[in-house]
């Protein structure tokens, strides 16, 4: 029988430490999942650690999901202080802002190997996980920057696009395995990201409020239901999709 709960499944989370995957995790954990985060900021890690250890014992790895020991290693280590792994989300992420002439060839790497190459790495060291435990979730983390065009972020929209081609290979090589792969795609959610990206792009908070029909932010939390459907067994048959939170801004013409 489909359900939502969570009890006995066990949760990596990337970029769990703040914003959208802190959200994520908190919803997991709600839910009953044993959960792990995995960021670079130790600070980060522990203050996020705290919310979370309302519910149950989570833990938290120090990891650069960019570097592939180090991602590979995160997944190791998940698995092993949770006692396995069911479901990945893939949500940590950066962005550089700047018109596509002028990006240096190592910027270009950056944004691709912190989202898109690391994204693809977690999940071929998951892979046998879930095959151990006869099934997983992956859940990837895009953009509105999956479906749109802007002028200031030619990799991270390449990346962005990317997770959502990942997602839908993933899906089909590994159904047979019972590993539903499927993407998120936030709209424009108030997180450290964003907050950075608000003074640096003048006029964006109005436009950001003027463009989505449900005349708000998102907020973390927003993300929650969502990380929980694609993690529980409620989408057992829902596989290489790419679901947009974004209070509508994707169905807006
Ligand atoms: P934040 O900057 O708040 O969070 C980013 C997270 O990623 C942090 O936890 C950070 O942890 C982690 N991270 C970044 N690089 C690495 C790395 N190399 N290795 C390990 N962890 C890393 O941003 P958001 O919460 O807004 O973004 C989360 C995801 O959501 C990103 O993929 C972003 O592209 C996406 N997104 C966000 C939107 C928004 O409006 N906010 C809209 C659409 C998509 P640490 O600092 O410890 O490394």
């Amino acid at each position: 029988m489909a359900s939502f709960a969570l009890a006995g499944k066990c949760a990596l989370i990337t970029g769990g430490n703040g914003g959208i995957g802190l959200g994520m995790a908190l919803g997991l954990a709600r839910a009953g999942a044993a959960v792990a985060i995995a960021g670079r900021n130790a600070d980060k890690n522990a203050a996020a650690l705290s919310q979370l250890s309302a519910y149950g014992k989570p833990i938290s790895i120090l990891a650069d999901v960019s570097e592939e020991t180090s991602c590979r290693a995160m997944v190791g280590e998940a698995a092993e202080r949770l006692g396995g792994l069911d479901i990945l989300v893939n949500n940590a992420g950066i962005n550089i802002r700047k018109a596509p002439q002028d990006y240096a060839l190592d910027e270009w790497h950056k944004v691709l190997d912190a989202n898109l190459t690391s994204a693809f790495v977690a999940c071929q060291a998951a892979y046998p996980q879930f095959l151990g435990r006869k099934g997983g979730k992956i859940i990837n983390v895009g953009s509105m920057m999956s479906l749109f065009g802007a002028s200031f972020v030619a990799p991270y929209g390449a990346s962005k696009g990317g997770l959502v081609q990942l997602t839908r290979a993933l899906a089909t090589a590994w159904a047979k395995d019972n590993v539903q792969v499927n993407a998120v795609l936030p709209g424009w959610i108030d997180t450290d990201l964003t907050r950075r990206a608000r003074s640096d792009v003048a006029g964006l908070h109005e436009r950001v409020l003027a463009r989505t029909p449900a005349g708000r932010w998102g907020t973390a939390d927003d993300l929650a239901g969502v990380a929980v459907f694609l993690a529980s067994s409620a989408s057992d048959f829902v596989t290489g999709t790419a679901i947009p939170v974004d209070g509508g801004y994707s169905a807006q013409g």
